[in-house]
């Protein structure tokens, strides 16, 4: 693939320009394994490691490279593997938390910019899904599309779209159906050339059947491509990044396709925009729509502004974002503690003047 095949965009070969004069190439990660990455290079791939530098320097898992990153590689030998020496800036990035003791984040997919929500329109289908997964694409800076899958299955699609139109506020809404290949054209516009996609939604919805249909084939011939490595060996190679016919790069990772926890604050924000403003009118500045007196929101669902199904569904996820933060703030003083005591070891090592 050539670089704008891979969604290189003149923003790309802005940024990219002072690593070019240091004789680094620009590459797409393809794919994360561990500390090594499958990198695209213009009509080129290879591994590429990460350099002990960059691991020691990392903050987080923010700072190391992730499946869709554009990065600047050095490749002095075409025998041996690339070196990642730098990583452009995001447009986007979608993480989640993993479930465990710790809270650490766990970096899914870099640079995405049009994410399709698939719900499926069977009896699975849940606003209150939707609306989480708004939330989380708005929290990583990608361009959400909701699509409603299984428009044959649906019992009343008329009430299922008017539900979704009341919670999307202005992101664009399709119904389709995979199986029959129906609305599948609406989304076309979406991929073209340059533009980064990927597939959010429950185990279900028919993911994998949309994406079928976007690939033109079976993905899986085109996810598992059998290669001549460098010694000539057979080799299996697996794809992440997949180019689609519009031009457009599809981002299909197995943790993308699970994506299902996720921390957003400030997209929490934008999907609940009309919570947010009605709480605007609360007495309280940190009014929890609970017990308080004087509460706006409260007042708006006793007089039928707003559903009470929505009311409960931002305080859920309030409450599980207060739990996340207070993870995260333990988290952060532990790490504070270690770079603390990785100063004052470098401080020792210091060579005395004399
Ligand atoms: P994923 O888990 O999201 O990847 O979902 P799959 O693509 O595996 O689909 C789950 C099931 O739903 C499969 O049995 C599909 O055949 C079925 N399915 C997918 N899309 C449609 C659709 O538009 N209509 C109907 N009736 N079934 C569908
Ligand atoms: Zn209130």
């Amino acid at each position: 693939m050539n670089l704008p095949e891979l969604g290189w965009t003149e923003r790309e070969r802005q940024l990219f320009e002072p690593y070019r004069a240091e004789g680094l190439l620009p590459a797409r990660v393809a794919v994360a394994y561990g500390a090594t990455f499958r990198v695209y290079l213009e009509d080129e791939e290879t591994l590429a490691d990460v350099p002990g530098r960059m691991r020691h320097e990392a903050q987080s898992r923010r700072d190391l490279p992730a499946v869709g990153d554009w990065v600047a590689v050095q490749w002095p030998s075409r025998q041996e593997r690339a070196t990642i020496q730098h990583i452009l800036p995001r447009t986007s990035l979608f993480s989640r938390k993993v479930a465990g003791q710790e809270t650490t984040e766990q970096i899914l997919a870099a640079n995405v910019n049009v994410a399709f929500l698939v719900a499926g329109l069977d009896r699975d289908f849940s606003i209150r899904r939707l609306e989480r997964y708004l939330a989380m694409t708005w929290e990583s800076g990608a361009r959400p599309v909701i699509v409603l899958n299984k428009a044959d299955l649906a019992d009343d699609l008329e009430t299922c779209r008017a539900e979704v139109a009341g919670i999307a506020g202005g992101v664009p809404v399709h119904t389709i159906s995979s199986k029959l290949g129906s609305g599948i054209e609406e989304l076309f516009p979406y991929l073209q050339l340059g533009t980064t996609v990927a597939l959010l939604g429950s185990s279900g919805v028919g993911k994998s059947t949309l994406i079928n249909r976007l690939v033109g084939q079976e993905r899986q011939l085109t996810r598992d491509v059998r290669e001549k490595d460098s010694r000539g060996r057979h080799t299996t190679t697996h794809r992440e990044l997949v180019p689609l016919p519009g031009g457009a790069l599809l981002i299909d990772t197995p943790g993308m396709r699970e994506l299902q926890l996720w921390t957003a604050d400030e997209g929490v924000k934008e999907a609940f925009d009309d919570v947010a403003a009605l709480a605007e009118g609360c007495y309280f500045r940190d009014c929890a729509h609970d017990t308080e007196p004087k509460c706006a929101v409260k007042a708006a669902v006793e007089d039928g502004r707003l559903a009470p199904d929505r009311l409960e569904s931002y305080r859920k996820i309030q409450a599980e974002l207060r739990h996340l933060a207070t993870r995260q703030d333990a988290l952060a003083q532990q790490t504070e503690k270690k770079q603390t005591r990785t100063v004052h070891r470098a401080v020792r090592r210091m060579p005395s003047k004399r």
